[in-house]
Protein backbone atom coordinates (compact mmCIF):
# COMPACT_ATOMS: atom_id res chain seq x y z
CA UNK A 1 0.00 0.00 0.00
CA UNK A 2 1.38 3.55 -0.11
CA UNK A 3 0.87 5.57 2.98
CA UNK A 4 -2.12 7.05 2.25
CA UNK A 5 -5.93 5.85 3.36
CA UNK A 6 -8.08 5.80 0.43
CA UNK A 7 -10.54 8.14 2.65
CA UNK A 8 -7.88 10.67 2.26
CA UNK A 9 -9.91 13.10 -0.34
CA UNK A 10 -13.36 13.05 1.73
CA UNK A 11 -11.62 14.13 4.90
CA UNK A 12 -13.10 17.56 5.13
CA UNK A 13 -12.32 19.16 8.41
CA UNK A 14 -11.11 22.63 9.20
CA UNK A 15 -9.94 23.47 12.48
CA UNK A 16 -12.63 24.38 15.23
CA UNK A 17 -15.95 23.71 13.13
CA UNK A 18 -18.18 21.07 15.20
CA UNK A 19 -19.10 17.91 12.97
CA UNK A 20 -21.33 15.28 13.58
CA UNK A 21 -20.54 11.97 12.71
CA UNK A 22 -22.86 9.71 13.73
CA UNK A 23 -25.93 9.77 16.16
CA UNK A 24 -23.16 9.32 19.77
CA UNK A 25 -20.22 11.20 18.10
CA UNK A 26 -19.48 14.56 17.02
CA UNK A 27 -15.83 15.91 16.17
CA UNK A 28 -13.44 19.18 16.39
CA UNK A 29 -10.34 19.14 14.69
CA UNK A 30 -7.60 21.17 16.45
CA UNK A 31 -5.58 24.17 15.27
CA UNK A 32 -2.50 21.90 15.22
CA UNK A 33 -1.75 20.30 11.70
CA UNK A 34 2.04 19.55 11.21
CA UNK A 35 4.04 16.95 9.45
CA UNK A 36 3.06 14.51 12.05
CA UNK A 37 -0.56 15.27 12.84
CA UNK A 38 -2.17 15.74 9.30
CA UNK A 39 -5.11 18.23 9.21
CA UNK A 40 -4.68 18.57 13.38
CA UNK A 41 -6.09 16.28 16.20
CA UNK A 42 -9.26 14.92 16.01
CA UNK A 43 -10.92 15.08 19.48
CA UNK A 44 -14.28 13.27 19.65
CA UNK A 45 -17.18 14.30 21.46
CA UNK A 46 -19.26 10.87 22.73
CA UNK A 47 -23.00 10.72 23.40
CA UNK A 48 -25.77 12.97 24.20
CA UNK A 49 -26.22 15.00 27.75
CA UNK A 50 -23.88 13.14 29.68
CA UNK A 51 -20.65 13.27 27.06
CA UNK A 52 -16.98 12.26 27.28
CA UNK A 53 -14.51 13.83 24.99
CA UNK A 54 -11.96 11.41 23.79
CA UNK A 55 -8.25 13.08 22.94
CA UNK A 56 -9.29 16.70 24.14
CA UNK A 57 -5.93 17.62 22.08
CA UNK A 58 -3.15 20.54 23.03
CA UNK A 59 -3.33 22.95 25.32
CA UNK A 60 -4.73 25.17 22.69
CA UNK A 61 -7.24 27.98 24.02
CA UNK A 62 -9.05 28.24 21.20
CA UNK A 63 -9.77 24.30 20.96
CA UNK A 64 -10.81 24.15 24.01
CA UNK A 65 -12.95 27.15 23.72
CA UNK A 66 -14.57 25.46 20.90
CA UNK A 67 -15.16 21.82 22.74
CA UNK A 68 -17.00 24.17 25.70
CA UNK A 69 -19.28 25.47 22.99
CA UNK A 70 -20.23 22.40 21.11
CA UNK A 71 -21.02 20.88 24.81
CA UNK A 72 -22.99 23.73 26.38
CA UNK A 73 -25.65 22.63 28.29
CA UNK A 74 -24.31 19.29 28.48
CA UNK A 75 -22.70 17.49 31.13
CA UNK A 76 -18.92 16.88 30.73
CA UNK A 77 -18.56 12.85 32.26
CA UNK A 78 -14.98 11.75 31.12
CA UNK A 79 -12.02 13.25 29.54
CA UNK A 80 -10.51 9.90 27.84
CA UNK A 81 -6.99 10.23 26.71
CA UNK A 82 -5.28 7.10 24.66
CA UNK A 83 -1.59 8.74 25.73
CA UNK A 84 0.36 11.38 26.40
CA UNK A 85 1.56 12.82 23.52
CA UNK A 86 1.68 16.51 23.84
CA UNK A 87 -1.00 16.57 20.73
CA UNK A 88 -3.70 14.58 22.70
CA UNK A 89 -3.57 14.71 26.54
CA UNK A 90 -2.89 18.30 27.40
CA UNK A 91 -5.89 19.72 27.28
CA UNK A 92 -7.40 17.32 29.49
CA UNK A 93 -6.27 19.31 32.73
CA UNK A 94 -7.39 22.72 31.23
CA UNK A 95 -10.65 20.67 31.10
CA UNK A 96 -11.07 19.53 33.89
CA UNK A 97 -10.62 22.53 35.76
CA UNK A 98 -12.93 24.53 33.73
CA UNK A 99 -15.91 21.49 34.00
CA UNK A 100 -14.79 19.17 37.15
CA UNK A 101 -15.04 16.09 34.47
CA UNK A 102 -13.14 13.08 35.28
CA UNK A 103 -9.85 12.24 33.59
CA UNK A 104 -9.66 8.71 32.33
CA UNK A 105 -7.38 6.89 30.53
CA UNK A 106 -4.03 5.71 29.61
CA UNK A 107 -0.98 5.33 32.42
CA UNK A 108 1.14 8.42 33.19
CA UNK A 109 4.34 8.42 30.62
CA UNK A 110 6.66 6.97 31.93
CA UNK A 111 10.60 7.80 30.71
CA UNK A 112 12.51 4.79 29.82
CA UNK A 113 15.46 3.45 31.26
CA UNK A 114 17.26 3.33 27.86
CA UNK A 115 16.25 6.79 26.28
CA UNK A 116 20.27 7.99 25.52
CA UNK A 117 19.56 4.89 22.73
CA UNK A 118 17.95 7.39 20.17
CA UNK A 119 19.27 10.41 21.39
CA UNK A 120 17.17 13.67 23.24
CA UNK A 121 14.12 14.81 21.74
CA UNK A 122 11.78 12.43 21.76
CA UNK A 123 11.02 12.98 25.70
CA UNK A 124 9.82 15.87 25.38
CA UNK A 125 6.86 15.04 23.07
CA UNK A 126 5.28 13.89 26.19
CA UNK A 127 2.46 15.46 28.11
CA UNK A 128 4.28 15.01 31.86
CA UNK A 129 1.89 17.04 34.22
CA UNK A 130 -1.11 14.45 32.70
CA UNK A 131 -2.91 12.93 35.92
CA UNK A 132 -5.80 10.79 35.17
CA UNK A 133 -7.72 9.95 38.23
CA UNK A 134 -8.88 6.73 36.58
CA UNK A 135 -6.65 4.70 35.01
CA UNK A 136 -8.17 2.17 32.25
CA UNK A 137 -6.73 -1.33 32.29
CA UNK A 138 -7.43 -3.57 28.96
CA UNK A 139 -11.14 -4.73 29.16
CA UNK A 140 -12.09 -2.12 31.56
CA UNK A 141 -15.30 -0.09 30.80
CA UNK A 142 -17.05 3.00 31.77
CA UNK A 143 -20.66 3.67 31.33
CA UNK A 144 -22.39 7.13 31.28
CA UNK A 145 -25.41 8.22 29.10
CA UNK A 146 -26.16 5.47 27.46
CA UNK A 147 -23.45 4.39 26.47
CA UNK A 148 -20.25 2.42 27.27
CA UNK A 149 -16.58 2.62 26.69
CA UNK A 150 -14.22 0.01 26.94
CA UNK A 151 -10.29 0.19 27.20
CA UNK A 152 -8.37 -1.84 24.24
CA UNK A 153 -4.92 -1.32 25.26
CA UNK A 154 -2.62 -1.17 22.04
CA UNK A 155 1.23 -0.74 22.90
CA UNK A 156 3.26 0.08 20.20
CA UNK A 157 2.90 3.67 19.11
CA UNK A 158 3.87 4.51 22.69
CA UNK A 159 3.66 2.17 25.51
CA UNK A 160 0.97 3.56 27.12
CA UNK A 161 -1.34 3.41 23.73
CA UNK A 162 -5.04 2.63 24.32
CA UNK A 163 -8.07 2.61 22.29
CA UNK A 164 -11.54 2.96 23.14
CA UNK A 165 -14.68 1.18 21.70
CA UNK A 166 -18.00 2.41 21.45
CA UNK A 167 -20.38 -0.69 21.85
CA UNK A 168 -23.59 0.61 20.62
CA UNK A 169 -21.51 1.89 17.42
CA UNK A 170 -19.34 -1.17 17.39
CA UNK A 171 -16.56 1.47 16.90
CA UNK A 172 -13.31 2.09 17.64
CA UNK A 173 -11.24 5.38 19.08
CA UNK A 174 -7.75 4.45 17.93
CA UNK A 175 -6.12 7.47 18.62
CA UNK A 176 -2.56 7.51 16.93
CA UNK A 177 -1.98 3.00 16.94
CA UNK A 178 -3.84 3.64 13.66
CA UNK A 179 -4.38 6.91 11.79
CA UNK A 180 -6.93 7.88 8.63
CA UNK A 181 -3.95 9.06 6.65
CA UNK A 182 -0.73 7.61 7.01
CA UNK A 183 1.33 4.71 8.88
CA UNK A 184 1.92 5.42 12.39
CA UNK A 185 5.45 6.60 13.61
CA UNK A 186 6.97 4.01 16.23
CA UNK A 187 10.40 5.17 17.92
CA UNK A 188 11.98 3.70 20.06
CA UNK A 189 12.97 2.91 23.57
CA UNK A 190 8.83 4.32 24.36
CA UNK A 191 7.76 2.93 21.00
CA UNK A 192 7.98 -0.98 19.99
CA UNK A 193 7.47 -2.49 16.69
CA UNK A 194 6.88 -6.07 18.40
CA UNK A 195 4.20 -4.43 20.27
CA UNK A 196 2.66 -2.98 17.40
CA UNK A 197 2.53 -5.68 15.62
CA UNK A 198 1.21 -7.53 18.37
CA UNK A 199 -1.19 -4.81 18.54
CA UNK A 200 -2.52 -4.65 15.03
CA UNK A 201 -2.98 -8.48 15.80
CA UNK A 202 -5.19 -7.82 18.59
CA UNK A 203 -7.98 -5.32 16.46
CA UNK A 204 -7.66 -8.21 13.96
CA UNK A 205 -9.44 -10.31 16.24
CA UNK A 206 -12.64 -7.82 17.04
CA UNK A 207 -15.32 -6.45 15.06
CA UNK A 208 -15.32 -3.55 14.76
CA UNK A 209 -17.19 -2.00 12.32
CA UNK A 210 -15.59 1.79 11.89
CA UNK A 211 -12.34 3.39 13.00
CA UNK A 212 -12.55 7.11 14.53
CA UNK A 213 -8.30 7.66 14.55
CA UNK A 214 -7.06 10.63 16.10
CA UNK A 215 -5.56 11.98 12.76
CA UNK A 216 -7.15 11.92 9.41
CA UNK A 217 -10.62 10.74 8.44
CA UNK A 218 -12.65 7.64 9.44
CA UNK A 219 -10.90 3.54 8.49
CA UNK A 220 -14.22 2.53 7.09
CA UNK A 221 -13.05 -1.53 6.21
CA UNK A 222 -11.25 -2.03 9.45
CA UNK A 223 -10.37 -5.38 8.61
CA UNK A 224 -8.62 -4.69 5.23
CA UNK A 225 -6.89 -1.40 6.23
CA UNK A 226 -5.20 -3.51 9.14
CA UNK A 227 -4.32 -6.51 6.57
CA UNK A 228 -2.36 -3.18 4.55
CA UNK A 229 -1.10 -1.71 7.44
CA UNK A 230 0.67 -5.11 8.54
CA UNK A 231 1.75 -6.08 4.66
CA UNK A 232 3.33 -2.23 4.39
CA UNK A 233 5.11 -3.00 7.47
CA UNK A 234 6.10 -6.31 6.58
CA UNK A 235 7.59 -5.26 3.02
CA UNK A 236 9.53 -2.25 5.11
CA UNK A 237 11.04 -5.34 7.59
CA UNK A 238 11.91 -7.29 4.18
CA UNK A 239 13.44 -4.78 2.34
CA UNK A 240 15.56 -3.86 5.61
CA UNK A 241 16.39 -7.87 5.97
CA UNK A 242 17.86 -7.30 2.16
CA UNK A 243 20.11 -4.00 3.11
CA UNK A 244 21.40 -6.35 5.70
CA UNK A 245 22.01 -8.93 3.36
CA UNK A 246 23.35 -6.38 0.63
CA UNK A 247 25.80 -5.48 3.41
CA UNK A 248 24.51 -2.01 4.78
CA UNK A 249 25.41 -2.06 8.55
CA UNK A 250 24.17 1.48 9.33
CA UNK A 251 20.89 2.91 9.91
CA UNK A 252 21.95 5.63 8.09
CA UNK A 253 22.76 3.59 4.87
CA UNK A 254 19.73 1.64 4.98
CA UNK A 255 17.61 4.59 5.43
CA UNK A 256 19.34 6.69 1.88
CA UNK A 257 18.19 3.43 0.25
CA UNK A 258 14.94 2.17 1.76
CA UNK A 259 13.56 5.93 1.72
CA UNK A 260 15.18 7.48 -1.21
CA UNK A 261 13.70 10.88 -2.32
CA UNK A 262 11.96 11.17 1.80
CA UNK A 263 11.02 14.53 2.45
CA UNK A 264 14.35 15.17 4.51
CA UNK A 265 12.57 16.14 7.33
CA UNK A 266 10.95 12.81 7.62
CA UNK A 267 14.64 11.21 7.58
CA UNK A 268 14.69 11.37 11.79
CA UNK A 269 11.69 9.69 11.56
CA UNK A 270 12.53 7.34 9.27
CA UNK A 271 16.04 6.67 10.87
CA UNK A 272 13.62 5.85 14.22
CA UNK A 273 11.65 3.53 12.49
CA UNK A 274 14.29 1.09 10.78
CA UNK A 275 15.64 1.46 14.28
CA UNK A 276 12.50 0.07 15.64
CA UNK A 277 12.39 -2.92 12.75
CA UNK A 278 15.89 -3.80 13.82
CA UNK A 279 15.12 -4.05 17.49
CA UNK A 280 12.09 -6.15 16.68
CA UNK A 281 14.43 -8.14 14.17
CA UNK A 282 17.09 -8.59 17.23
CA UNK A 283 14.44 -10.15 19.35
CA UNK A 284 13.33 -12.65 16.84
CA UNK A 285 17.04 -13.43 16.37
CA UNK A 286 17.57 -12.35 12.71
CA UNK A 287 19.71 -9.66 13.11
CA UNK A 288 22.48 -8.65 15.64
CA UNK A 289 24.33 -5.23 16.59
CA UNK A 290 28.11 -4.85 17.32
CA UNK A 291 26.64 -4.14 21.03
CA UNK A 292 23.33 -2.19 22.45
CA UNK A 293 21.55 -1.64 19.75
CA UNK A 294 21.33 2.06 19.38
CA UNK A 295 20.97 4.57 16.22
CA UNK A 296 24.47 4.45 15.42
CA UNK A 297 25.56 0.86 16.01
CA UNK A 298 26.64 -1.18 13.18
CA UNK A 299 23.90 -3.82 12.42
CA UNK A 300 24.48 -7.44 10.89
CA UNK A 301 21.86 -10.31 9.38
CA UNK A 302 22.54 -13.40 11.75
CA UNK A 303 20.84 -16.32 9.12
CA UNK A 304 18.09 -18.52 10.00
ZN1 LIG B 1 1.11 10.03 19.33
Amino acid sequence: MTDRNDNLTSFDAPPGALRRLSPLVRRIVAPNPGAFTYTGTCSYIVGEGDVGIVDPGPADASHIEALLVAIKGERLRYLLVTHTHRDHSPAARILKERTGATIAGCAPYAPPPDLELTGPGLDASHDRSYAPDILLADGERLSFGALTIEAVATPGHTTNHLCFALAEERSLFTGDHVMGWATTVIAPPDGSMGDYFASLEKLRGRDDRLYWPAHGGPVKEPQRYLRALLHHRRQREAAILERLEAGDETIAAMVARIYEGFDSHLQRAAALSVFAHLEDLIERGLARADGPPRLEARYFRVSE
